[in-house]
């Protein structure tokens, strides 16, 4: 077997626009404790935004102070705490000092509040820690942990955590959970088992945008088309996989090759046939 990587590299590259202000997240019922950059937490995922900044443009157009571009890759950012739109944090500091004690938002003539850098707390009990974990070191630097796949052969930490992904709505993050698995798949010829299966299975969707779970389901079945045996159906095994997926396996199969499954009429027809002379 050919040495497995514990770490999975994704083309996307670390967001260097990391902001200047840094948010102290409490996840799952123990309150693991991470420290982020919230811009950085904020830009990744529209859940997270909508509790930490809510109402937050989005980072798109030209800053109103300089005319350049926001999203470029060397500028910090920060916003208008009354109107919400964004600006280089570099031409606000500077439209500021300017201004002298009273700063208004240039765009709204509003009061500017400056974003303070000191830590503020955000407790979210319903999202799972290890999940954090991975979505925290994949937004820092990129890469995906796979440690707890390759030691159990177990890919439930990474359904998971592409679960997870549905949730805080970062389509990227899900996508790259899905190639580390094709990546596994492709050094060990690992593939999810009942666990993973189940997860993605059996869980109240109503907490998930549909697609996303869709996708999911889609490229667990798809693996099975590409990694099960026949005798995986022979055996007890099937009846500890969720009923769902059974059927959406065997529904692909049908699709995947509809004519092999055709009644063998010819044969039958054959068969009862001899049959009827033998009884006479
Ligand atoms: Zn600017
Ligand atoms: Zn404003």
């Amino acid at each position: 077997m050919p040495p497995i990587r514990n770490r999975v590299s994704t083309r996307e590259k670390a967001n260097p626009q990391l902001g200047v202000k840094f948010v102290l997240i409490l996840v799952g019922a123990k309150k693991r404790h991470f420290q982020v950059h919230e811009d950085l937490l904020c830009a990744r995922s529209p859940y997270f935004r909508s509790f930490l900044q809510a109402g937050r443009r989005d980072i798109d157009g030209d800053c109103s102070i300089c005319l350049e571009d926001l999203r470029t890759d060397d500028k910090d950012l920060t916003y208008c705490m009354q109107c919400k739109m964004n600006f280089h944090f570099g031409c606000i500091a500077e439209w500021v000092k300017q201004y002298g004690q009273h700063p208004l938002c240039p765009l709204c003539r509003g009061h500017w509040i400056q974003r303070n850098r000191i830590i503020s707390k955000f407790a979210f009990p319903d999202l799972n820690a290890m999940d954090f974990a991975k979505y925290h070191e994949w937004i820092y630097s990129g890469t995906i942990n796979c440690n707890e796949v390759i030691e159990q052969q177990d890919f439930a930490p990474l359904v998971s955590a592409y679960l997870f992904a549905v949730k805080v709505k970062d389509q990227k993050f899900g996508t790259a959970i899905l190639q580390a698995m094709l990546e596994i798949y492709k050094d060990t010829a690992l593939y999810p088992e009942q666990d993973a299966i189940a997860l993605a299975y059996n869980l109240d969707t109503s907490a998930y945008q549909i697609a996303g779970i869709h996708r999911i389901q889609r490229f667990l079945v798809e693996t099975y088309l590409a990694a099960a045996h026949a005798h995986w159906f022979e055996d007890e095994e099937w009846a500890k996989y969720p009923h769902e997926f059974f059927r959406d396996v065997t529904v692909a199969m049908f699709l995947e090759h509809p004519r092999k499954n055709k009644w063998a009429l010819d044969t039958w027809k054959a068969k009862l046939e001899a049959e009827e002379n033998d009884v006479e």
